[in-house]
């Protein structure tokens, strides 16, 4: 069934389609890289200022004393926030503001942000300003299309989300800026591609073990002990015990792409004995220390205090059975798993208009890796998020990264629609 009002609304968005590229082209040419967190005041001020001239109350927050926060580099997130006509719930566009170093192999400059046979090139061209411009034209058009809306309108751009989100939604979240009574609906637009709800993502546990030995002359090495040898014992342990059993366990995160349905354990780094030696010879000693840093990452059937007692359990097997093994294991970094639930409001009326947008259903996913809703989930207490935005996800964190002007258009309907939808819904139909 087709509504003259959303039809006009959908006809104005192809309309706004130089502005969403001109937006996404200004956005990329702020290279608010991070690290260090670069020029985030300048991205944050482009958003600010033009939806404070279409009445929006925006805010300017920094996150004073976060990870990486300092006068020469500032957390800088900006809020903006249009008050519906009634009681209605609100809805809250998400995106962050920082994108990943340039690095290497780019074909175009990568703050440049040309445009070639309809795409957008440039470093955060789809890992999210592509994204962040879409959800700013969707709330545009859907004001400017004159229906009542009972409920308010919020878009923030925010810090940090690539190291951690720490300086960014964590932060907000923490201060009550992603919790009810103010949002009730959270749409982040990372690239999870045009026909995808994301409903949640996978969880992360990094940990470094570390054996110890004794140095000796490398002669002689009977006299010391490997510490190398001993970290060998424990990829073994690792190979034999560990790698087998993730595969065994079953999944009903739809996470993309379908390797990442099991857990996943990967060796990051490995450093044991003396750095490399490039010139000269190596001097002939046995190495007393050995590190090793892993990437576990979880599903939500997962207990991650579970486990990392098996870790824990595996190395102290070793203490058992291999002769002076000693190991130290600790935490780097965690984030529990979260999924929202596939009939929340928010997940069904996006779901809806990309069958309408796009002329076929929706599917819905999950995230081999994090991103802010696990903030919004946990720290905000809000169930009600998912991610949804145009690029493709393989392209992120790429040289010659793009997005598609056609997809950018696609979201931008998808997310005027799904907002129309929850904004005018009656607020008691929230469920908690
Ligand atoms: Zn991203």
């Amino acid at each position: 069934m087709t509504h003259p009002r959303e039809d006009a609304l959908l006809r104005s968005i192809e309309d706004r389609r130089d502005e969403l590229v001109e937006l996404t082209r200004a956005l990329i040419r702020i290279p608010s890289v991070n690290p260090p967190g670069d020029y985030y005041r300048d991205c944050a001020e482009l958003l600010g200022e033009r939806l404070r001239r279409r009445g929006f109350e925006v805010s300017y927050l920094r996150a004073e004393g976060t990870p990486g926060d300092s006068d020469r580099y500032p957390r800088w997130n900006v809020v903006a926030r249009r008050a519906g006509s009634g009681t209605g719930p609100c809805v809250h566009f998400n995106s962050h503001i920082d994108v990943v170093e340039a690095g290497e192999g780019w074909t175009v400059d990568p703050f440049a942000a040309e445009v070639v046979n309809g795409r957008v090139y440039g470093r955060g061209a789809c890992d999210m300003k592509g994204g962040l411009a879409a959800s700013v034209i969707a709330v545009e058009a859907l004001l400017d299309a004159g229906a009542d809306l009972p409920g308010a309108l919020e878009i923030s751009g925010t810090a940090d989300e690539e190291s951690g989100g720490y300086g960014g939604v964590a932060w907000l979240a923490e201060r009550g800026w992603f919790s009810k009574p103010r949002v009730d609906h959270v749409i982040i637009p990372e690239p999870l591609n045009v026909d995808r709800v994301c409903i949640g993502h996978r969880g992360v546990w990094w940990g470094e073990i570390a054996t110890q030995g004794r140095q000796a002359h490398g002669s002689m090495p009977f006299l010391g002990d490997n510490a190398v040898r001993h970290m060998g014992a424990v990829i073994e342990a690792l190979e034999r015990e560990t790698y087998p059993a993730l595969d065994d366990l079953e999944t009903t995160m739809p996470v993309v792409p379908e390797g990442a349905r099991r857990p996943t354990l990967n060796i990051n780094s490995i450093h044991g004995g003396q750095p490399d030696v490039t010139d000269g010879l190596p001097a002939p000693v046995v190495p007393d220390s050995c590190r090793l840093v892993f990437d576990r990452r979880l599903l939500i059937e997962e207990d991650l205090d579970e486990v990392k007692a098996r870790m824990r359990g595996l190395l102290d097997s070793l203490v058992q059975s291999r002769p002076d093994f000693r190991y130290r294991l600790r935490d780097l970094f965690e984030v529990r798993p979260v999924m929202t639930e596939a009939d929340r409001p928010v997940v069904r009326a996006t779901v809806e208009a990309v069958g309408r947008i796009l002329g076929r259903p929706a599917q819905l996913v999950c995230s081999p890796g994090t991103y802010d809703q696990k903030h919004v989930d946990r720290i905000g207490r809000l169930r009600d998020c998912i991610a949804y935005g145009p690029g493709i996800l393989d392209l992120a964190h790429q040289p010659d990264e793009y997005v598609g002007i056609d997809d950018m258009v696609a979201s931008a309907k998808v997310m005027a629609l799904s907002a129309y939808a929850l904004l005018t819904r009656a607020a008691g139909h929230t469920p908690g």
